[in-house]
């Protein structure tokens, strides 16, 4: 008999090489104090790595609205939108987002991931084909799968490349589907959206932008990529997740195609799986619409991002872009280093994501960060403060060997 899980002796060496580092990858928030601060193994640590771009996890608002959502519809749906599961409080999200986005239609899924496997597994078949970066997030991969389409890869935010790709493929018929990121949420690079658009008006296709890290974070009205480069018209299909500045657990999918509201009944992640629980929805839409009303949250979060990319920057550190966003990679060495500093960064008292391969682009190894409104000046210039001085420590060991 073949063991299934004989494969993952490799993955367990490296499970074993991490713990002897004195790592464990997920440590454990013990205590929340704030959307920056957490108690991590008995300290209080400051949170660079969480995703709450906008700080709303602990809004008054929010958390009420989940309570009484609690307090009023219970704990969860036990069904699936087409069944039991469809509330009055998940089509009132729906319109909320809609509005928010300018586009007239909606679709609410369980998680960002979802929304992604439901997007594109609704829109495409084995007929048609899917067009991915080359670094887009595993979801969008899962997505493709699932579709069961033809899968094209073009090079990381190639534009010309994909033109090329598209130049190349005889049409066979069939739709063609590309699917772009607002912000990448290894490098925190940008699609360049304006340059894609082209491509997409010489050769006529659908295209779909996950804005999962940029959806309340970019753009005048804060819709995301889309929003910042005036091309909202353009995005055929925008997706979105809760978990990041909505701060709450879901997705969505949204569209102003005529047909959009066919997916509900063609798309097996959302017909197959149970709605989001009330208070998840409770507290998204509670989130939605402080984020219309706060706008100056996206200043806070601009400078927030700018200062810690600066001083990042300042130390001498490789970044993972050129641009500043809420997500600022810093290039590692190799896999033991990074688990090292990433070890340090955490005894001291910040908590930064490590992201390894398979799962960054290019192999590279990563500390990556993301930043938050509510973090406060001082606890940017701290992260700053604790990473010159790992960086220190780093120089100083090599100097020696
Ligand atoms: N799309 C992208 C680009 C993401 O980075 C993520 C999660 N990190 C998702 C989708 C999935 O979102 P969720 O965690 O809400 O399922």
């Amino acid at each position: 008999m073949v063991d299934l899980l004989d494969k993952y002796k490799p993955l367990l060496e490296r499970m074993h090489a991490v713990e002897q580092a004195g790592s464990r990858i997920g440590p454990v928030n013990e205590r929340l104090l704030s959307p920056t601060r957490a108690i991590i193994n008995g300290r209080d640590t400051i949170l660079a790595g969480t995703n709450n771009y906008m700080g709303v996890t602990f809004e008054r608002e929010c958390v009420e609205a989940g309570k009484k959502a609690l307090e009023e519809f219970g704990t969860g749906t036990t069904g699936s939108r087409i069944a039991n599961g469809s509330y009055a409080m998940h089509e009132e999200l729906e319109r909320e987002l809609a509005s928010f986005l300018g586009m007239k239609q909606c679709i609410v899924f369980s998680t960002g991931y979802q929304a992604n496997l439901g997007m594109m597994a609704g829109l495409a078949g084995p007929r048609d084909t899917i067009f991915l970066d080359a670094d887009s997030h595993s979801s969008i991969y899962d997505g493709c799968t699932l579709s069961g389409a033809k899968l094209v890869r073009f090079r990381h935010n190639d534009p010309a490349d994909l033109d090329k790709r598209l130049t190349r493929m005889e049409n066979d018929g069939g739709g063609r589907l590309v699917v772009l990121e607002g912000i990448y949420s290894m490098l925190g690079d940008r699609a360049p959206l304006a340059e894609f658009v082209e491509v997409k008006k010489k050769h006529g296709f659908q295209l779909l932008v996950d804005e999962a890290h940029s959806f309340g974070v970019l753009g005048p009205n804060g819709c995301g990529l889309a929003d910042e480069a005036g091309l909202m018209d353009e995005a055929d299909f925008i997706v979105g997740t809760f978990s990041k500045s909505i701060g709450a657990i879901g997705g969505f999918g949204a569209s102003n195609h005529p047909m959009f509201e066919t997916l509900r009944y063609a798309s097996k992640p959302y017909m197959f799986t149970a709605s989001p629980s009330p208070a998840s929805i409770a507290t998204a839409t509670a989130a939605v619409r402080l984020l219309k009303r706060e706008p100056q949250r996206r200043d806070r979060l601009q400078a927030n991002s700018a200062r810690l990319f600066h001083g990042l920057k300042g130390l001498g550190l490789q970044l993972g872009c050129d641009t500043v966003s809420p997500v600022i990679a810093v290039k590692c060495e190799d896999e033991t280093s990074t688990l090292v500093m990433w070890n340090q960064l955490l005894e001291a008292g910040v908590y930064v994501n490590i992201a390894l391969p398979p799962g960054t682009p290019g192999k590279l190894c990563l500390l990556r960060c993301s930043v938050s409104a509510a973090h406060t000046d001082e606890e940017i210039d701290r992260i700053i403060a604790l990473f010159s001085s790992v960086v220190a420590s780093r120089n100083r060991v090599a100097a020696a060997v």
